[in-house]
């Protein structure tokens, strides 16, 4: 598709066509079986990338990446139980999650017993599959219901998981979209989870749309968007860039942000970081409630891009947090718990809180002696005049407290004027040379 073609231009304002677009990527990504490594990631990124200039990166299993090394990779054909009279009753090919992630291969008959061990249920849920894994230490296994396992008969069963686990690669994609400057904001989504659409594909399509919409855009900031495996997934892409770091100046990792929730944000580890302050501004603008939460050192990859060697100011914003709806990492959490409007407003907070991130400078008036006289400029309001009253209001409040130490957000919110009209005054008045810009 090409940017033209595209109903996520950014002059498409109409929340319920940018919502259905995000919707409609998750619903074409929910099919492919994802986990940290191989070919559903592939597909995934292949996928992502019609939408948005993807550069793929392929790290060889074994690589050292930090204090990690980066797993054989696993790939997925097809996974089955059959009883004894040969009925099918777990089919991975009607949802992935019933093999356990980076499953072992195994084929053949086992006695219920046996099997019990390999069988993954989550009780306190009894009618859903649960999302279970074993990447690092190997097993092999089968996830189903709770209400279905306790179904089981004793007798013999045909376990069928056609499964490779093998040299191979990680995979994941960047997306750099360059600004006037190479101080970078980093987008983080993780690529991993296979079927769920809140913990997974809510942050891909959000974090897509995202870079679909700035690239039309002339922006001061670069922007760069990983879609990566958690944990051994930033990890790698640390371990990559690690002489680059320097660049980057804000993050923020987006997850869980399609589902009816109310917004949460994660602070950065430092707590006081611009995309904090212009996260918890576009919170309050959207006139929603919301909460914020402290940074602590689990949840999604924040955590590596905070640990104390790196310390980045990458904080991480959700609807419902990870393990606090009841769907969490279960086949629940599929394309009915996640809505078009709910991702449309997730888009639209992030670009508010980006355009605080492009425009939040400091500057001095240059004429700080009395106030300048606007009108021989030709911007002081006039009869007749076509400047309304709330933009000569707005100006005096720039040139007032544009004294080198307040920042264009921090006028905005001293005066309660949107951050958006102090900056239009402010461009306007840097234009007649009364304001110099002091970063
Ligand atoms: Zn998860």
């Amino acid at each position: 598709m090409s940017a033209q073609e595209t109903s996520l231009a950014p002059d498409v304002l109409d929340d319920s066509v940018v919502g259905q677009a995000m919707y409609e990527l998750a619903e074409e990504l929910a099919p492919i079986c994802r986990s940290i490594t191989g070919n559903g990631v592939r597909k995934t990124l292949n996928v992502i990338g019609e939408r948005i200039p993807l550069k793929i990166t392929e790290v060889p299993s074994g690589t050292q990446v930090l204090d990690w090394t980066v797993p054989d990779e696993w790939n997925i054909r097809d996974a089955y139980l059959l009883n004894d009279r040969g009925e099918k009753i777990i089919d991975f090919k009607r949802c992935p999650l019933h093999v356990l992630g980076y499953s072992m291969p195994m084929q053949g008959r086992v006695t219920l017993d046996e099997l019990k061990p390999h069988l993954f249920t989550d009780p306190s849920h009894p009618g859903w599959v649960p999302f279970r894994y074993s990447y690092y230490t190997k097993n092999w296994g089968l996830c189903l219901s709770h209400s279905a396992f306790e179904q089981l008969e004793d007798g013999e069963y045909q376990v069928f998981i056609d499964s490779s686990l093998e040299k191979g690669s990680l995979t994941y994609g960047e997306c750099f979209l360059p600004g006037t400057t190479d101080e970078e904001v980093l987008i983080s989504v993780h690529t991993c989870h296979p079927w769920m659409c809140n913990d997974n594909l809510s942050g891909i399509a959000v974090a897509t749309a995202l870079a679909e919409r700035l690239s039309f855009q002339r922006n001061r900031l670069s922007y760069r968007f990983i879609f990566i495996p958690t944990t051994i997934g930033s990890i790698t892409w640390l371990s990559r860039n690690q002489a680059r770091l320097h660049k980057v100046k804000h993050g923020l990792v987006l997850t869980c942000v399609g589902d009816n929730g109310q917004f949460h944000y994660k602070r950065t580890r430092r707590g006081n970081s611009a995309i904090d302050d212009a996260m918890i501004y576009a919170l309050k603008q959207t006139g929603e409630p919301h909460a914020l939460l402290d940074f602590s050192p689990f949840g999604f990859d924040e955590r590596q891009y905070s640990s104390p060697g790196f310390n980045l100011a990458v904080g991480c914003l959700m609807r419902t947090p990870n393990g606090k709806y009841p769907e969490y990492h279960t086949s629940a959490d599929n394309l009915d718990l996640i809505r078009p409007e709910k991702l449309a407003g997730s888009l639209a907070l992030c670009e508010r809180a980006f355009e605080v991130l492009e425009g939040n400078v400091r500057y001095m008036n240059t004429s700080p002696n009395g106030e300048p006289q606007l009108g021989k400029r030709g911007i002081y309001r006039t009869i007749g005049g076509s400047i309304p009253e709330e933009s000569l209001v707005t100006m005096l409040w720039v040139l007032n407290f544009s004294d080198g130490h307040n920042s264009l957000l921090d006028i905005s919110e001293r005066s309660s004027i949107s951050f958006r009209e102090i900056r239009q005054a402010a461009d306007l008045l840097v234009r007649h040379g009364l304001l110099a810009i002091c970063d």
